[in-house]
């Protein structure tokens, strides 16, 4: 805890963010994956981690470009003067694209209608916008189906005429199911890139990989890459040992401090619906943190915390503001430091002890991290 320490006061109920992890983990990144372009992918708050700070880091590593899913989100990057190229993804359905074409935001597009509506965007602010075309190549989510592609990219060039818009990119998303349906996935996405070509499009990016593709594939990563998860620490395949070999260090702790702490007898019951009753004299320590701070309520008496050098099981439910450990004869006080969850390798849980234990994935265990936490930025421990 010496490094905890140094970094001062523990808040109450706080979301640590180490920028330096997410910078180096992007430098690490980029010098694994040699691509020309890296976008690092800040959506839903840069996954918990608060979207304009992460931004700045990871362009600080070498990310060229950022990647969010909503326009709100590139908008909020830029009205904090970041001006780094931006994709943005999935649009309202009555979308108009003026803001985004006005903020130089590049679009994905993933249906003729937003294509044209991109280009009379254009035609309103006299402006040319990029371009990004989203092919769906298997994963039935969002993106343009096989069968419009031809369409899009004719209707594109035809725009392109008129220097309405340009097409900045070609790119596909996977489903990370098994080796052979992502090669499956990247073969019909290579015959989309060249029918753009075809058609005349020109896309300087053209992109496939997310983080766990990027890992596993090399040729999936194409010119560039569009990493969320790695970025922030953390390995597609829920194991932090990964993450350690490949140089990644988590950047968020989840950590807090204890607010109450009672010695009870055995029989003691615990928490919402009794589910958990002491079997001897014990400590229960309090914990600030609740589904309200989105701490799963599924990891009620599974998931573990650090606390007192040591790391304790959660007794009971988690509630909407606060759960509780049973810390057996660990001595504890009111005030101590709790560390949810932070970096395996300092000893304490992991986003991916949590996930299991909320049978989800690390991805959402860090996303949902939000509510009343306050996020407090570090540098990282060279200047903390
Ligand atoms: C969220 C997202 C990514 C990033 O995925 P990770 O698995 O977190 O690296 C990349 N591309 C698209 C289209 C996404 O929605």
């Amino acid at each position: 805890m010496s490094d905890r320490a140094a970094r001062g006061a523990i808040g109450f109920h706080e979301a640590l963010i180490d920028l330096e992890a997410i910078t180096s983990n992007v430098r690490a990144l980029r010098e694994r994956f040699g691509t020309e372009h890296f976008i690092a992918v800040v959506k839903a708050n840069a996954y918990g981690h608060g979207a304009v700070p992460v931004a700045r880091a990871a362009l600080a590593g070498g990310a060229d470009w950022l990647g969010v899913a909503v326009i709100e989100e590139a908008l909020e990057l830029r009205a904090a003067g970041i001006d780094a190229p931006i994709v943005a993804w999935l649009h309202d359905p009555d979308e108009r694209f003026d803001a985004a074409v006005a903020a130089g935001v590049s679009i994905g597009v993933s249906t003729l209608e937003q294509l044209r509506a991109v280009a009379e965007a254009a035609g309103r602010a006299a402006a040319q916008a990029s371009v990004q075309f989203k092919l769906d190549t298997g994963l039935s989510r969002n993106g343009l189906q096989r069968a419009d592609w031809n369409a899009a990219f004719e209707l594109a060039a035809g725009f392109e005429q008129t220097a309405q818009l340009r097409v900045d990119g070609v790119f596909t998303h996977l489903s990370n199911a098994t080796l052979q349906d992502d090669v499956d996935c990247l073969d019909l996405f290579d015959e989309g890139v060249a029918a753009a070509r075809a058609a005349g499009l020109a896309p300087g990016l053209v992109h496939a990989a997310a983080s766990a593709a990027a890992l596993r594939q090399p040729d999936a990563r194409y010119n560039c890459v569009r990493v969320g998860l790695a970025l922030y620490g953390l390995a597609p395949t829920q194991d932090p040992r990964q993450a350690r070999e490949l140089g990644l260090r988590p950047a968020m702790t989840v950590q807090g401090r204890i607010a109450n702490v009672k010695r009870v007898p055995a029989g003691t019951s615990v928490s919402y619906d009794y589910t958990y009753t002491t079997d001897r004299e014990t400590t229960l320590a309090l914990v600030p943190f609740g589904y309200g701070d989105g701490i799963p309520r599924a990891a009620s008496n599974r998931a573990r915390v650090w606390l007192g050098g040591g790391v304790h099981r959660i007794a009971g439910r988690v509630a909407m503001d606060q759960f509780v450990v049973d810390v057996g004869d660990t001595p504890v006080a009111v005030g101590d430091p709790v560390v949810l969850f932070g970096d395996g390798g300092e000893g304490f849980p992991t986003a991916e002890d949590w996930a299991e234990a909320s049978a989800t994935i690390n991805w959402e265990i860090v996303t949902r991290i939000g509510g009343r936490t306050t996020r407090r930025y570090v540098r990282g421990d060279a200047d903390a």
